[in-house]
């Protein structure tokens, strides 16, 4: 390949494809450089939560960098850091008080497998390492996140996963796994997709189970699937019982995206760690981390000397911290949470209009401003696409054509089949906004459906 242009020497995830160059962007709107207009109704993979080109944002991380760009947080203090830091152990709750700064997700939830091995082998329980997750989950890229969750279509090039990491099913009352239905369940009291947890603990055996991963609400696997109620219960007092390690990764829902500042307070549980990410700097800057309980810590303590063995370079970058100090003050100082849910609400109800006139869309779920839908081959027997359908991402291309962007979901509602679209613009989108999005998705569904269903002819 002769390389003639810079673009030539980049390596992206798809370098074979061409996307559009963003040369600015403002509030929901992404410009490229032919100045095409895009709406952002997936924040940039759900992180840019207070929408693009907040001053107050730029402004502190120009302040840091020109003070004191990179101090390393191994070494030394910032106040920055504290300040976040005290920031987000308050919004969370008791006792998860102490927070701990990576710079992705991925790093986060790593970081929080590797703490939940150590707490207990400090206690001596040296033999506890298996992490379990779900099928139906996301935890990351980096080989042992990916293998905590359950993504096929990105697990599967690099089989064999790493071993020691064990899933169940997530609940999907809609498609129940366990041909159940959510009356069943609540009217039985008793949930299959839980107690599988508490079956698979006592067939590895307790005494090798460290810790348990999920996400409160299925962000870009399933498209927002909201737990049934009790679920998240039911897997607490599973763990409490084996002293498994109870990790809520809210990297895609915390900061709040789903109308609460962390989605595990919607469900009345207190995991021993929250996972966080992306709406933190609102994807103003590289930066994550892990929200630790006090016995956590205070073990580490008493029996590990304080210490956790672990760290990297930009652990608390504090110009990244200063992205995610300014973020959280914007997000209280302008009621943003109010805003999204209301959106949320707005768009929820927008999208119940558009599903009377689309046939491909299938149930709708979600949150605030985490809203997804199935997409459906074939409605009249509610049949899903294959994954090499791509029929996400041909949804997606055709908003791109009509001026939006949505984070399309590809074959994994059920852990193999099943495309679905996530909608999550930045939760500061007005209500005019809504609807050019929901007018965007309407068009783009039309021609979507029209060139799909004559590929394979089923409709309703
Ligand atoms: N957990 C969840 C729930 C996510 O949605 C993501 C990113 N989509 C991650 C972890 C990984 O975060 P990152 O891409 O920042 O490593």
């Amino acid at each position: 390949m002769e390389r003639v242009e810079a673009k030539d020497y980049v390596f992206h995830r798809d370098f074979t494809k061409e996307y559009p160059m963003i040369v600015r962007a403002e509030g929901v709107y992404l410009y490229d450089e032919q100045g095409n207009r895009y709406l952002d109704a997936s924040s940039g993979a759900i992180a840019a939560n207070l929408g693009h080109g907040v001053t107050e944002i730029a402004e502190a991380m120009a302040e840091q960098a020109k003070t004191a760009g990179f101090v390393h947080t191994l070494r030394f203090e910032t106040k920055v850091l504290h300040e976040l830091a005290a920031e987000i152990g308050k919004m969370a709750p008791a006792p998860l008080n102490r927070v701990y700064f990576t710079s992705g997700g991925s790093e986060a939830n790593e970081s929080a497998m590797k703490l939940a091995r150590q707490y207990h082998r400090d206690r001596g329980k040296l033999e506890k390492h298996i992490v379990i997750g779900r099928w139906q989950g996301y935890h990351g890229n980096t080989l042992g996140s990916l293998s905590a969750g359950g993504d096929i279509k990105r697990r599967q090039p690099y089989t064999p996963n790493l071993a020691k990491f064990e899933h169940i099913y997530s609940p999907y009352c809609h498609r129940c796994p366990y041909s159940r239905t959510e009356e069943i369940c609540q009217r039985e009291k008793r949930m299959p997709c839980a107690e599988e947890l508490e079956r698979l603990v006592k067939e590895i055996g307790p005494e090798f189970v460290s810790s348990f991963i999920c996400e409160p609400i299925v962000g870009s696997q399933q498209g927002a699937v909201v737990p049934p109620k009790g679920y998240l219960q039911r897997v607490r007092e599973i763990c409490d019982q084996y002293e498994i390690v109870l990790i809520i990764d809210e990297v895609m829902t915390g900061f709040g995206r789903t109308g609460t500042d962390f989605a595990i307070e919607q469900f009345g549980v207190v995991p021993d760690i929250i996972t966080f990410g992306k709406g933190v700097s609102a994807g103003y800057a590289p930066l994550a981390g892990m929200i630790v309980s006090d016995q956590i810590v205070e073990s580490l303590v008493a029996n590990g000397n304080g210490r956790f063995i672990h760290g990297y370079t930009f652990s608390g970058h504090p110009v990244s911290v200063a992205a995610g100090l300014a973020a959280v003050r914007y997000y209280k100082q302008k009621n943003v949470l109010a805003n999204g849910k209301e959106q949320g609400e707005y768009l929820f109800q927008r999208l119940r209009d558009l599903q009377k006139r689309h046939s491909s869309m299938g149930q709708i779920r979600g949150k605030g401003l985490l809203v997804g839908f199935e997409l459906l081959a074939d409605r009249s027997r509610d049949q899903l696409f294959p994954p090499s359908f791509g029929a996400a991402d041909r949804l997606n291309h055709e908003a791109l054509k009509r001026g939006a962007v949505f984070y399309p979901g590809a074959g994994t509602i059920d852990g193999v089949n099943g495309d679905h679209l996530l909608i999550g613009p930045p939760l500061t989108i007005t209500r005019e906004e809504i609807d050019e999005l929901v007018a965007i998705l309407d068009q783009s569904l039309a021609a979507f459906e029209e060139q799909v269903y004559t590929i394979t002819g089923k409709e309703e």
